[in-house]
């Protein structure tokens, strides 16, 4: 069980993520808007379904304050997944990059590792 420190700096973390997550998303095809629909065959079939959905499950009308530990976790492992690919495209070092994203990348990772206890 995380404590709520850190369930809210998993929040945090997400935050940023999702905000560039939301730059990238190229919605410009997308018959829903970005509005990820899970029965839809358009979703399934579409390349950015796994950010999208993600997207989906954390915005904030999906309440994140009342997830269960295991779903915010998640949540956060998905976007250091997903922050990790920019940052190894751009052959970034992100132990000791100072730039935002892997700065942001050894944050979420602290989070990850103290919500593990
Ligand atoms: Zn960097």
């Amino acid at each position: 069980m995380a404590d709520n420190q850190t369930r809210s700096r998993c929040i945090e973390v997400l935050e940023y993520a999702r905000g560039l997550a939301k730059d990238q998303l190229d919605l410009t095809d997308c018959p829903h808007h970005g509005y990820y629909a899970a029965g839809s065959g358009v979703c399934r079939e579409c390349s950015e379904q796994y950010e999208c959905e993600w997207l989906f499950r954390t915005d904030q009308s999906a309440d994140l304050h009342h997830k269960p530990d295991d779903a915010l976790i998640s949540a956060v492992e998905f976007a250091v997944h997903y922050i990790g690919g920019f940052t190894v495209a751009a052959n970034h070092t992100s132990s000791t990059c100072q730039c935002g994203n892997c700065t942001w990348l050894r944050e979420a990772q602290g989070v990850l590792d103290g919500a593990q206890d």
